[in-house]
């Protein structure tokens, strides 16, 4: 009989978590021991951090706030089985408020919800499939070591220097905090006054609502720590919302869905013609007009090169992709990664209301004052040259999952040692379709955001769960267990 071989999957959010349920649904019977390394992350007071397992940063909020930026309908963890999630959810029975509603495919739930679904796939799968091994191991890794020269397997260190022999690793360890703004001087990154991880609960819970805030970044995650500032201001006795202020170059905000109607068809765009950014912009805005002349909104145009995303991104040059960044990146990113539309009538109420302002700035110099009550902010509007001087009580780093390699020490330790490396436009890592991002170690496999260097469109579930499924019968083919 064959040798059972081990996997190893670093991380236990969406990416490792679904890892590990293909790869159970797949592997021949007693071929494979399936190992997922979840991080140690306690629920805390004020909710579960991110990094729980089958939750990992997108779904470890506890938040009702929270709420998924995807319709249910389009959110199954399972390519083949797109009704997977709002079944779920209709068996939730009374536990879910909206369990019975004819909408339910529409409807954009909370983050928890999916969490809740994840963890329930892992589960079932592992109870249908009691012939491969499983286990989960609560650790942190920090290194990869091949063994004793061979590159067929690998040795995955734990923070305790402890280590575990696998015969191919899959590395999934996800979305980063936002990188420190070079604007910011590096003696304030452990700051009170300043949030370097919007997603930590404790930390947002410590912020003085009593004082200015300031938020630097204008996308999704802004949005994230808007929500769950006012929600703690309301069940505070204090006076109504506190002062926001939130700044990015462009000052664009995430547009919203659709109040969900049925979604036309509209057929699939695979050619926008010269692959230039220009070229690109131009072919979409004629789609866009084309559409808008027969009673269709942009937002089916944008669904339209979906697919074709990855091909489009393939086609470009390098210098044509750095002018897309450096041009036309915000835009892309305010369309295409939308708001609910709760959401964005929470964000408009609180412009209304006065509390929230929304300004077209940089960051020019921030420092901590010296009776530590504060920070001292100037700032520099778009287009102008004068600064502006301010106080505020805390800033919170908005900016966005970063996708530097540096961000997550176990990347940077096999980055510094070459082993793996970052793309050229520095969107996350180096690889080809066959999910190995080192040719030196064929049994190292990753699947995550950091796709999108070689697809652009990868972070999300409707793209990351195809990726998922090609990389676990990768990881199959790899050990001989397809
Ligand atoms: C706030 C937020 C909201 C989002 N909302 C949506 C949405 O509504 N719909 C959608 O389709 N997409 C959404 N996304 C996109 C998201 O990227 C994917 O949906 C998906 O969650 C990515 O999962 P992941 O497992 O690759 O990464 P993560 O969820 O980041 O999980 C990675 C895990 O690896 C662990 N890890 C990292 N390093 C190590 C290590 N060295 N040792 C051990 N463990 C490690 C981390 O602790 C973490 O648990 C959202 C993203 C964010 C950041």
């Amino acid at each position: 009989m064959n040798r059972v071989r081990t996997v190893c999957i670093v991380g236990a959010g969406f990416s490792g978590t679904m890892l590990a349920a293909q790869l159970l649904r797949e592997a021949p019977v007693g071929a494979l021991r399936i190992v997922l390394v979840t991080r140690p992350t306690p629920t805390t007071q004020q909710g579960r951090q991110s990094g729980a397992l089958a939750r990992g940063l997108a779904y470890g909020t506890d938040s009702p706030d929270h709420l998924l930026n995807v319709p249910a309908a389009r959110m199954s963890a399972w390519p083949a089985q797109p009704d997977d999630f709002v079944r779920f959810l209709h068996d939730q029975g009374a536990a879910f408020a909206h369990a019975t509603d004819p909408l339910l495919d529409a409807r954009f739930v909370p983050r928890h919800w999916y969490g809740r679904y994840l963890r329930h796939i892992l589960d079932t799968t592992r109870l249908a499939h009691p012939d491969i091994g499983f286990e989960i191991r609560a650790g942190n890794v920090v290194d990869l070591r091949t063994v004793a020269g061979q590159t067929s397997a690998l040795n995955v260190v734990f923070d305790d220097g402890d280590a575990l022999q696998a015969d191919a690793v899959a590395l999934a360890v996800g979305n980063f905090a936002p990188a420190h703004p070079a604007s910011l001087p590096p003696a304030l990154t452990h700051h009170p006054r300043y949030v370097r991880d919007p997603w930590d609960a404790d930390a947002l819970a410590r912020v003085d609502l009593n004082q200015p805030i300031l938020l630097l970044g204008t996308g999704l995650t802004m949005y994230d720590v808007v929500l769950s500032l006012l929600r703690r201001a309301a069940s505070a006795p204090s006076k109504g919302d506190p002062t926001l202020l939130a700044i990015s170059r462009r000052g664009l905000l995430p547009q919203p869905h659709r109040v969900h109607t049925a979604t036309p068809h509209f057929a699939d765009i695979r050619d926008l013609g010269t692959p230039t950014a220009r070229g690109y912009l131009r072919a979409l805005r004629t789609r866009i007009a084309d559409a808008a002349a027969s009673g269709l909104d942009w937002r089916d145009v944008l669904a339209a090169i979906r697919p074709a995303t990855p091909a489009l991104w393939r086609a470009l040059p390098d210098a044509e992709r750095a002018r897309f960044l450096r041009h036309l990146k915000p835009y892309w990113e305010s369309h295409r990664h939308r708001a609910a539309p709760e959401i964005a009538q929470a964000i408009d109420a609180a412009r209304g209301r006065g509390g929230l302002r929304i300004e077209r700035a940089s960051l020019v110099d921030v420092a901590a004052l010296a009776d530590g009550s504060g920070l001292s902010v100037h700032t520099r509007a778009r287009g102008g040259t004068l600064t502006t001087a301010r106080r505020f009580g805390t800033l919170i780093n908005c900016t966005g999952p970063s996708a530097r390699l540096e961000a997550e020490p176990l990347l940077a330790e096999l980055a510094t040692r070459g082993v793996i490396s970052a793309d050229t436009m520095r969107l996350g890592l180096a690889l080809e379709d066959d999910y190995r991002p080192s040719s030196s170690l064929p049994v190292l496999f990753y699947v995550g955001p950091l796709l999108r260097a070689r697809h652009w469109e990868a972070t999300a579930v409707p793209e990351l769960r195809e990726h998922v499924a090609r990389c676990a019968l990768e990881i199959l083919n790899s050990i001989g267990a397809s």
